[in-house]
């Protein structure tokens, strides 16, 4: 039998299209807040907005005789007639969001405008109108909205963490108060004022506001127009990058989007400054003209699309390397060279990234084309002569795969034996090395070339590992504790992060509104790599937000890569240590990437380029 629902069933199915979490009720109502003509905005939650919410602004007002309207569906202040749709210039315009956020909540309205002498406190529950006072009130409006979902059990399911959902909240609110340049935002959680912006229209000062973990010296403006788009906003320098992309925030037209496209402009843009896998911080408002875009997309989704996307390509990287060109970047370029940790004798020159990337790739393998690599290897795929750089890879992975089996949450790393034993440690002897990256080893029949910079990191990854199987940690306390900051979205997650880093020997505690204190590390770091291995560790983890072991590993060995200098001159007796714990590592014959960690050239390799025999 069809049946036309009553009222209360159909507002309800329908605010679970409006309304799927907190988020989406505050985005609605810092909306509605920004249509009224606010200065000035004020979010409180609590426990990640699931038990109560506030927005209190100081706009215009709802006037006392239309409050309860504001809370029917289809009733907006904003468009009158069809005509007035082509041109909206408010961020709301359907008016459904009122009417979907009481259907699903308990919701209280105090309103005043300017001219009333009196204001307005509605109580809704449930989409149930409780009560309508007259109130004493400031002029503007406020929302409370408690109890979500109170009476849709089926939906709170769907509510991730606490942390979560705050984190959510947390990001776009910090999105929010950085468009809005002249809006001052304060955002409070569970009592603690996170931020408060000014509203005095001043980015970079937002910036240190929303995201203090961002430090502002490090960060040059855009500002490139051309006819068809412009960029502005605010980019790091080449120095100072992240291993995700999580510090890149695009405002296309307004909104916050991800866009691949945009992403590649930016990487053209820095070109070769970056280093494989390394991200630049960006904060960019892209205006461009409204016939260029695809409307076809939702507007509450993330993803846009540009009728010409080479265009958006060539315009972001023009305005970058611009940005970067311009005499603000130029003193920033000091940071590239890095502080001297203890154990170098030189001050590194600057991180030549073509020297980096080229011992990423196989290139170096093919060089020394048919290098002998015994085949003990049980895996049979891994038994192709002619593939020999696949052949080290795919034992090597095979072996890492493995690893990723565990279950991160008890986090049961293990490092397997590799499946093949390419020379014996004991028999080689050091003759020194060469371009600074590579050691030179002999034993009677072969030269080898071990690669400095993924020796070390296969070092650091186990030792990590063990320092997580272990018991007890071997820690070092350092004299002058690290501080690091987070933003604010990722500190709600600490509990998380800070037990896995807690495991792998660092003492870390909260110091401070969104930082940390680091008074421990594991005994074989220096200052300067626990650091680089703490900030990427919690970018990484952030980003993927996940306890999935395989995911996990990968986090580690990729923080452990970004922590170590490469291309560093090391010393004869540091080479020796570098070996010997090479030598004591479980699988010493490939970096936690697959990569090898050294080559092979026998002599009868030798003799043949020199064409003796
Ligand atoms: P829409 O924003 O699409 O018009 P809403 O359901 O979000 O629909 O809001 C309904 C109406 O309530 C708005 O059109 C506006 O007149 C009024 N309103 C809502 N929030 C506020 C506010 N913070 N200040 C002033 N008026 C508001
Ligand atoms: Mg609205």
């Amino acid at each position: 039998m069809i049946k036309v629902l009553d009222k209360k069933i159909a507002d309800k199915i329908a605010a679970g299209e409006v309304i799927e979490r907190p988020v989406s009720i505050i985005k609605e109502l810092v909306e509605n807040s920004i249509d009224a003509g606010s200065t000035s905005i004020l979010v409180e939650i609590k426990k990640g907005g699931k038990s109560y919410i506030r927005v209190t602004d100081n706009g215009c007002g709802i006037p006392k005789d239309e409050a309860e309207k504001a809370f029917l569906r289809h009733a907006t202040s904003k468009i009158n007639t069809v005509e007035d749709l082509e041109a909206i210039e408010t961020l709301g315009f359907r008016g459904e969001a009122l009417a979907s956020i009481c259907a699903v909540t308990r919701t209280e309205l105090l309103t005043k405008q300017n001219e009333e002498k009196t204001g307005t406190r509605l109580i809704i529950h449930g989409g149930e109108i409780i009560s309508n006072t007259v109130t004493g009130c400031p002029d503007g409006t406020t929302f409370v909205v408690t109890d979500l979902f109170y009476n849709t059990p089926a939906r709170q399911k769907f509510m991730k963490s606490d942390a979560s959902e705050s984190s959510m909240i947390i990001d776009l609110i910090s999105q929010m108060a950085l468009y809005y340049k002249d809006i001052s935002f304060r955002l409070i959680n569970n009592g603690n004022i996170l931020f408060s912006t000014s509203g005095d229209g001043d980015r970079l000062k937002i910036i240190s506001k929303v995201y203090p973990n961002i430090s502002i010296k490090d960060l040059v403006p855009v500002d490139y127009h051309t006819q068809k788009m412009s960029v502005t906003g605010y980019i790091s320098a080449p120095s100072v990058t992240r291993p995700t992309k999580t510090g890149q925030i695009f405002f296309v037209n307004g909104r916050v989007i991800n866009s691949k496209v945009i992403e590649k402009g930016i990487k053209e843009g820095y070109s070769e400054r970056l280093f494989d896998g390394r991200h630049p911080i960006a904060y960019l408002f892209i205006d461009i003209n409204a016939a260029d875009l695809d409307v076809n997309i939702h507007p509450n989704k993330k993803e846009i699309r540009f009728n010409d996307d080479n265009l958006v390509v060539a315009s972001l990287s023009a305005a970058i390397k611009e940005s970067l060109a311009s005499k603000e970047a130029v003193p920033k370029a000091i940071n590239i060279f890095r502080e001297a940790p203890l154990t170098n004798i030189e001050r590194s020159e600057q991180i030549n990234t073509k020297n980096i990337t080229s011992t990423n790739s196989a290139s170096s393998l093919s060089v020394l084309d048919g290098p002998e690599i015994p085949k003990i290897c049980e895996n049979k795929s891994c038994l192709l002569k002619e593939e020999k750089n696949v052949y080290l890879e795919e034992c090597s992975k095979s072996i890492e795969e493995k690893n990723s089996d565990y279950n991160f949450n008890n986090l049961n790393l293990s490092i397997d034996k590799p499946l093949i034993t390419p020379f014996d440690f004991d028999e080689i002897s050091i003759t020194g090395s060469v371009f600074n990256t590579y050691i030179t080893a002999v034993d009677g029949e072969n030269l080898y070339l071990i690669d400095q910079h993924a020796a070390h990191e296969r070092i650091f990854y186990e030792k990590l590992v063990n320092e997580y199987i272990n018991e007890e940690k071997l820690k070092q306390p350092i004299l002058f504790p690290i501080i690091i900051d987070v933003d604010f979205s990722s500190k709600e997650n600490d509990e998380t992060w800070l037990n896995l880093l807690g495991n792998m020997g660092f003492t870390i505690e909260l110091f401070g509104p969104s930082s940390y204190r680091i008074s421990e590390i594991p005994t074989f770091m220096d200052i300067k790599e626990a650091e680089d291995f703490v900030n990427d560790f919690i970018q990484g983890y952030i980003a993927n937000n996940t306890n999935n072991t395989i995911i996990i590993n990968k986090l580690i060995m990729k923080a452990c890569k970004s922590a170590i200098k490469a291309n560093d001159k090391i010393s004869l007796d540091e080479i020796h240590a570098l070996i010997k714990d090479l030598k004591n590592c479980v699988n010493p014959f490939s970096c936690p990437h697959g990569r090898p960690t050294f080559i092979k050239l026998s002599k009868h390799e030798i003799e043949k380029l020199f064409k003796r025999v």
